[in-house]
């Protein structure tokens, strides 16, 4: 199974692209992630990258476009993969498309601006393991120490206010135009995130099944 999730940043693709990888055995990329862990590493990838991430602005197309066809000329991707966060602009979707691979569906989570800011304010991320809390909707169990791996949890540098909105300006610019995209090929099914996380799983749960 092939999968694409798309949805504004802090919709929650993170969260749910770890759940359908669990449960369904595929891998899944995060082009975020692994951005993020190429700047903490101070890779060329990471000094190239890391202007722009910290500004809330997309990293050029080339450099996501490279990442992902490494990902997907992995072995571990011959029986499917969840891509999140990527393609995150068009030229990505038809760079995708360049490379022959088949997308069985493209999961949008949609969530309003507003909420999306609240959530962003709240969430506090792992730098250890990737793994992302939110102080109200998803809170850890020990206060400040990832359930995943104990680690502490910070506030990632680009859910800074100002960087949420730039985000927010470059997510409905330059991605949201993938919705069209993808719906004119039959792929794109829509969910609306919930407050709850559970809430927005049961509903991806009920779309990945229509899939089988
Ligand atoms: P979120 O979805 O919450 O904004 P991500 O972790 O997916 O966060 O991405 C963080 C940052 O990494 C983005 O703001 C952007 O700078 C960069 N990035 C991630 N994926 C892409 C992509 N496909 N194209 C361009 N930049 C990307
Ligand atoms: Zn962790």
């Amino acid at each position: 199974m092939n999968i694409i999730l798309l949805g504004a940043p802090g919709a929650g693709k993170g969260t749910q692209a770890e759940r359908i990888s669990a449960n369904y055995n595929i891998p899944t990329i995060s082009t975020g992630e692994t951005l993020r862990a190429a700047v903490k590493n101070g890779t060329e990838l990471g000094q190239r990258a890391k202007s722009y991430m910290d500004a809330g602005a997309l990293v050029p197309d080339e450099v996501v476009i490279g990442i992902i066809k490494e990902f997907l000329s992995s072995e571990k991707c011959k029986n499917g993969f969840i891509l999140d966060g990527f393609p995150r602009s068009i030229p990505q979707a038809e760079a995708l498309d360049r490379t022959g691979v088949k997308i069985d569906m493209v999961l949008d989570i949609e969530v309003e601006d507003q909420k999306i800011i609240d959530r962003m304010s709240g969430r506090r991320v792992c730098p250890a393991c990737g793994a992302s809390h939110h102080i109200m909707y998803n809170p850890p169990k020990i206060s400040g120490k990832c359930d995943k791996c104990g680690n502490d949890l910070v506030i990632r540098k680009d859910d800074a206010p100002e960087t949420v909105k730039a985000r927010l300006d470059s997510y409905h610019g330059i991605t949201e135009p993938l919705k069209d995209y993808y719906a004119a090929k039959g792929l794109l099914t829509v969910v609306e995130g919930q407050d709850k996380v559970e809430d927005t799983s049961a509903l991806v749960d009920a779309a990945m099944s229509r899939l089988k």
